[in-house]
């Protein structure tokens, strides 16, 4: 969290009142976010720079600076980014990591209520290196069936671990990764190389499907992500197995499991939907 849809949501937000905008000025209230980056850097990076093109890659919101740096953005569970046509309220200011104000005054923040985001910078060189390293986006049309499971065959690791590994399958986090198993009906301590075509099939199918209709939710605010004009997502009121172990299936009334064993993380799913 924020997953795909979050990111791209601040992303299509944000971009139409960023690109082309100057930065006058810069501000980073705190330095434990940074990654690879000393402030002196990011700042003198920033300052008299224009942002020419803001975008997603995977989970992260990628600034590309009329210099050809980029500065990438991944807000985890905590952060967000936002542009203000206003005076910041005490509040906003509390969290607001980098402040930069642009030259017709308006402010571009990045907020982090725990800093568990991060910020870096990286050249075209490194840029190029860094995504050539990602696996593909699966809401572009060259995201098939049969390049998913190209992605993901002879790995005997759960396929829950498998569509989150970011190296083969970019931006799916583990709540879009708990509902598009569940879509598809799949265990997700399964081994992925016990599936069968069909079933890679209906997994590319649910994890397509429960991307677009978080991103037409604007995404899921289960605590603190906001959306690039600060508003909540919806998406939190259809989920159908994450954050609701004990809770009933909402195919079969069965109880949902809730376990921590496949990654550490929370894994819901039902015993009888889900083979
Ligand atoms: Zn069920």
């Amino acid at each position: 969290m924020p997953e795909l849809p979050e990111v791209e949501t601040i992303v299509r937000e944000i971009a139409p009142r960023l690109e082309g905008c100057r930065i006058a000025e810069v501000q980073l209230k705190k330095t434990d976010v940074l990654r690879e980056v000393s402030k002196r850097r990011l700042i003198s990076m920033l300052r008299g720079n224009t942002v020419e093109q803001v975008y997603r890659r995977a989970k992260h919101a990628v600034f590309r600076l009329s210099s050809g740096d980029r500065m990438i953005i991944q807000p985890r569970m905590t952060g967000s980014v936002i542009v203000y046509d206003r005076r910041l309220t005490p509040d906003e200011l509390k969290y607001a990591v980098l402040i930069c104000t642009l030259s017709d005054g308006r402010k571009f923040v990045y907020r982090d209520v725990r800093r568990l985001g991060t910020i870096w910078l990286l050249d075209e060189e490194g840029w190029i290196a860094y995504t050539g390293r990602i696996g593909p986006e699966p809401l572009e049309e060259t995201f098939t069936p049969f390049v998913f499971a190209q992605r993901l065959k002879g790995t005997r690791t759960a396929v829950k671990k498998a569509i989150m590994d970011q190296r083969r399958l970019a931006g799916v986090g583990n709540i879009y990764a708990n509902e598009a198993l569940f879509d598809a009906r799949l265990n997700p301590a399964k081994s992925t190389d016990k599936l069968s075509l069909e079933e890679f099939a209906r997994l590319h199918a649910a994890i397509v499907d429960v991307l677009q209709r978080a991103l037409a939710s604007s995404g899921t605010t289960l605590r603190d992500y906001r959306t690039g004009t600060g508003e909540r997502g919806r998406f939190q009121f259809e989920l159908r197995v994450y954050g609701r172990g004990g809770e009933k299936c909402r195919n079969c009334g069965r109880k949902l499991v809730m376990t921590h064993k496949i990654d550490l993380r929370q894994t819901v799913f039902c015993g009888r939907c889900q083979r």
